[in-house]
């Protein structure tokens, strides 16, 4: 059975082309009886007997393309693509393209709509090939075909290609989007930055965080990536300096850092350092990874009690479910007998709820999960992606 929405588009396009028609009804009274005629009715036929396929081949028939009624087929054209409609989006802005009586604007609209269908349909060769053509000729649509080739190459994790693209974008284009690009070139270099780590081309690496971190001077991936380069070198002292400007960054992120602060100054053998550095993280950017954090270097300084006696003041301050978890484990490691059993249950059920509830959250779409990605699969905006805060997170 037909979708009734689509029934009612396609319905609202034959009667606005019914409209347009009629309005150049008296210039043009012949070429109407010829275009108008028994295809036009035979498409209002195949809707009315549910035959929506049928009845896009007739609309595409029945009526003429012109500049009148361009805006008729581009809106049935995209809303068919938006409600998944494909096949049929694409014969229609297929036989707009066909039609040389448009104006060469007219013809690079459709030519960007087709476009976003291939995307749409997972052809991103085709499209890829059509909005390439709008960047050469330099058409007014360049901007939008330059946005989507970035979104290709995103896909493709081609990142030379989408910096390249990027780059591409006129500045009399960039409005208010100037903060949102620059965050993503600076993503797509730590990419690159990442792949030359992987490949122990650190001279590559550094040259592509420094270019990070030229696009966006906020970049907490770039010192992430960078602090972790420093580790892995055994440059403890250049990577604490790096990881050091999180906090300054991206407050929200400092709880990303933290493992790999710790290591550091664990491999300088400076827990003084750390402990200082922890309470000043503390008395500006609480979070209950911090405070469990400082919980285990207290455990290792004196033990488990004093531990859970500092969980215990901060639950008071900060009541969340992770420092509460964090209680029960450690109450757990010295009970005995029935008491035991009650905390064993305790923890089952906390564990249950931490488990059901997401840990990072993005900041534009609200999408939830339980890792930091660093685009957001929902609303693919870079760094969008925080640690949740609240009882239920950090
Ligand atoms: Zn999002």
């Amino acid at each position: 059975m037909v979708d009734i929405g689509l029934f009612g588009l396609i319905m609202v396009a034959i009667a606005a082309g019914f409209v347009l028609g009629w309005r150049q009804r008296g210039r043009r009274l012949q070429q109407e009886n010829q275009h108008y005629g028994p295809k036009y009715f035979k498409g209002l036929s195949y809707l009315l007997n549910e035959q929506a396929d049928s009845a896009v081949d007739a609309f595409i028939e029945s009526l003429e393309v012109n500049s009148d009624t361009l805006e008729t087929h581009l809106a049935l054209g995209n809303l068919l693509r938006r409600k998944g409609e494909i096949a049929k989006a694409t014969r229609i802005h297929q036989n707009l393209l066909a039609r040389p009586s448009l104006t060469t604007p007219q013809l690079h609209e459709a030519q960007l709509e087709l476009a976003r269908d291939f995307i749409r349909a997972g052809l991103l060769d085709r499209a890829e090939g059509l909005l390439h053509e709008l960047v050469d000729v330099n058409s007014q649509y360049k901007s939008e075909a330059l946005t989507h080739l970035i979104e290709i190459y995103q896909d493709e994790k081609d990142w030379e290609k989408a910096i390249e693209a990027a780059n591409q974008i006129g500045q009399r284009r960039f409005g208010r989007n100037t903060g949102e690009r620059a965050i993503a070139r600076a993503h797509f270099c730590c990419e690159l930055a990442e792949d030359a780590m992987e490949r122990n081309d650190l001279l590559t690496a550094r040259r592509q965080l420094q270019k990070a971190l030229g696009f966006d001077r906020q970049s907490v991936r770039a010192s992430l990536l960078w602090g972790q380069l420093e580790h892995g070198q055994g440059n403890e002292r250049e990577a604490l300096k790096i990881l050091q400007r999180i906090p300054h960054q991206d407050p929200e992120l400092v709880v990303e850092s933290l493992e790999l602060v710790c290591a550091c100054y664990e491999r300088l053998g400076d827990s003084k350092g750390l402990q200082r550095y922890l309470e000043e993280l503390l008395a500006q950017y609480p979070s209950s990874s911090l405070v469990i954090k400082m919980a285990e270097q207290v455990r290792w300084a004196r033990d488990d009690y004093a531990a859970a006696d500092f969980i215990a003041e901060h639950l008071r301050q900060r009541p969340t479910i992770k420092l509460l978890n964090r209680l029960v484990e450690l109450y757990l490691l010295h009970s005995e007998g029935r008491a035991r059993d009650n905390l064993q249950l305790l923890k089952q059920l906390v564990d249950q709820v931490l488990e059901a509830k997401p840990s990072h959250h993005c900041r534009k779409c609200g999408f939830t999960g339980n890792q930091l990605h660093w685009l957001c699969p929902s609303c693919k905006t870079w760094g969008s992606i925080t640690p949740i805060t609240g009882v239920e997170g950090e």
